[in-house]
């Protein structure tokens, strides 16, 4: 991913404008923190705000103006006043930060600010938080920071209070499917995926994939079932979902929307750029794009197991609303309808939300528990007892 206008945003209208108003007030934030499930499209609001804040030609509409030396660098992605910091293996290292945040001890090179975008910051480990912090508590003139996380409550507390929160909800169902559809993904699988994405537009590309579809068929057909049949089909369930998801691919966060075209810098541009970069007397800071986490399954994985607690909780959820009385065929599995009312009739909501907490246990308890077969087989047999 590399340049983003307000335009590019799908959804988030709200979001959106509270920036666009403190862009044009000219008062922005150091720091913002952008919150919110994974897979909505923060990332793509950060790389819009970053866009806007260094252009030098900002505009109402779009916010960076697209034209704009500063625009075209970061549409090669290699502006040099611009930073991504994310997670080398499973976090951000304090040497990672230093690195960071040398360049923002000088003037910005091209644009008009300096921006470092954070992204998972929840996976800042201590030490490099409080380096990150000590720069957040006096910022450097004309810089900003945008912290991106779906765990904001990991966050330091005085990294969360020096930062503007901005809260980002699921997007809905028609503008993940605008994004995938955009992406050139099959308009049919796009309607089927997207409303069981849960707000999420990775999810909905995962689900994009005629076989994943029908194992979140299948898998749906046996949650409602359970607490209705013999408790050891359970174990063959496990067995069988293990076959069913191997060599699978799953889509994770970060998360994205349309890539716009890159136009290739024309050589007058390029030399523009260097000749900036050398007055600036620093070296261009290289950003590269956040990449496309992609797991290809090896059965019940860890990731499998995850994905089978999701699917499972979003079905309890479901069967609570209907007992709740919310029309079935407004629902993303209408089409479990009769089944859905079933499990509703038979299981107390006291019990369904139970179940959810046993889902939820579980999916908490994945670090714990090194066997991915043993903890789902464990999860479903107490939702089959809570469910009769
Ligand atoms: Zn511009």
């Amino acid at each position: 991913m590399s340049f983003r206008s307000w335009t590019d945003v799908r959804g988030h209208t709200a979001q959106i404008g509270v920036l666009r108003r403190i862009c044009a007030s000219q008062q922005p934030a150091h720091a913002y923190l952008f919150e919110g499930p994974d897979g909505v499209g923060k990332r793509v609001v950060a790389w819009a705000l970053a866009a806007r804040l260094t252009c030098e030609a900002p505009n109402d509409v779009s916010g960076a103006c697209g034209a704009c030396r500063s625009c075209h660098a970061l549409q090669r992605g290699e502006h040099p006043d611009l930073t991504l910091l994310e997670r080398d293996g499973v976090s951000i290292r304090i040497g990672q930060v230093r690195d960071a945040l040398k360049p923002l001890r000088f003037e910005p090179v091209l644009g008009r600010a300096k921006v470092l975008i954070v992204d998972e910051a929840d996976t800042l480990r201590e030490e490099a938080a409080n380096a990150l912090l000590k720069t957040l508590e006096e910022p450097p003139s004309r810089t900003h920071f945008i912290l991106v996380t779906a765990r904001s409550q990991l966050l330091l507390g005085t990294i969360r209070s020096r930062s503007q929160t901005v809260r980002f909800g699921d997007l809905d169902s028609a503008d993940i499917e605008a994004v995938l559809i955009a992406e050139g993904a099959d308009p049919s699988l796009v309607a089927m995926a997207a409303p069981l994405a849960e707000g999420s537009v990775s999810r909905a590309r995962t689900l994009c994939d005629p076989k994943w579809l029908a194992a979140v068929d299948r898998l749906t057909t046996f949650i409602l079932g359970l607490g209705a049949g013999d408790p050891l089909r359970v174990a063959d369930a496990v067995a069988g979902l293990g076959r069913t998801l191997e060599g699978l691919t799953l889509h994770e966060s970060p998360d994205d929307s349309p890539l716009t075209a890159s136009p290739t810098a024309t050589a007058a541009e390029a030399k523009a750029l260097a000749t900036a970069e050398r007055k600036g007397g620093q070296p261009a800071t290289v950003k590269a794009a956040p990449t496309a986490v992609v797991t290809q399954l090896k059965g019940l994985d860890r990731v499998g197991l995850r994905w089978a607690l999701d699917v499972t909780r979003t079905v309890l959820r479901d069967a609570m609303l209907v007992g709740a009385g919310v029309p079935v065929h407004t629902l993303p599995l209408a089409r479990h309808g009769e089944a859905l009312v079933a499990l509703s009739t038979r299981a107390e909501p006291r019990a369904i939300a139970a179940a959810i907490d046993v889902c939820l246990a579980g999916e908490a308890g994945l670090v714990l528990n090194p066997n991915a077969r043993l903890a789902l087989e464990a999860a479903w047999l107490e939702i089959d007892r809570l469910m009769r």
